[in-house]
């Protein structure tokens, strides 16, 4: 029984109750003196025997199905939600593993990355990086090694990829300074699945070798699995 009284806002109450990432969120917005507790730095160096760098440093708010808000039980995170300490543009983003980078026409702030699965090798999956523009859609902080129609070029684990930024969307509500990364399936052709769904998309746990999954309740700030 999901839902016991107070309908839709009862849900979203339920859904909260569901995750441990509202408070430290709250807590990074309002008390930026309290920020470096909550910060997961890795400086491109993978957890051991993890085969991803973490793709920036910072705190890893919302995990990965997470229904915290603004997201609910039904429609809950695809990826993880790092929070840089800086400003828009200067926090660094750097591909989290070998594979070949797209940039649609249409995309401002978001590069895709196709890999050999290294988990399970002979799958293809994708790994998803977003929110690299100024909140304004004036600016994007994507390397211009990676203009608007790039397609397959091939990069290395740590190549610098652009920017953090505040961009969610041309007329999208503003949102706090992050980059949203996320695994995502593909098609049996190898195309990508739509991101927006978290079935379309994988755990990057056992790929980070950190404990990114809501499941658990992991503390922050998170570190390399023992
Ligand atoms: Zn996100």
């Amino acid at each position: 029984m999901l839902v016991v009284g107070g309908g839709y806002a009862g849900f979203r109450l339920y859904s909260a109750s569901q995750s441990n990432s509202i408070a430290p969120i709250q807590q990074w917005f309002s008390d930026v003196a309290s920020r470096r507790a909550l910060i997961t730095m890795r400086n491109q160096v993978a957890c051991p025997g993890a085969p991803f760098i973490l793709p920036s440093d910072g705190f890893i708010g919302l995990l990965w199905n997470d229904p915290a808000g603004p997201y609910t039980l039904l429609n809950t995170h695809t990826g993880v939600d790092i929070f840089g300490d800086g400003e828009p543009g200067e926090v660094p983003v750097y591909a989290a593993y070998d594979g070949y980078l797209t940039r649609l026409d249409s995309w401002f702030s978001t590069v895709i990355i196709r890999h050999d699965d290294p988990l399970q090798p002979g799958r293809i999956i994708w790994t998803y990086y977003t929110h690299m523009a100024a909140r304004d859609g004036e600016e994007s902080f994507i390397a211009p090694e990676f203009p608007p129609g790039t397609h397959g070029v091939w990069v290395t684990q740590g190549t610098l990829l652009g920017y953090q930024g505040e961009y969610a969307g041309e007329g999208a509500r503003p949102i706090g300074l992050h980059l949203h990364f996320s695994i995502v399936q593909s098609e049996p052709d190898g195309a990508f699945k739509n991101e927006s769904r978290v079935a379309n998309t994988l755990d990057p746990s056992p790929y980070l070798g950190m404990p990114v999954a809501i499941t658990g309740f992991p503390e922050r700030p998170i570190n390399c699995e023992s």
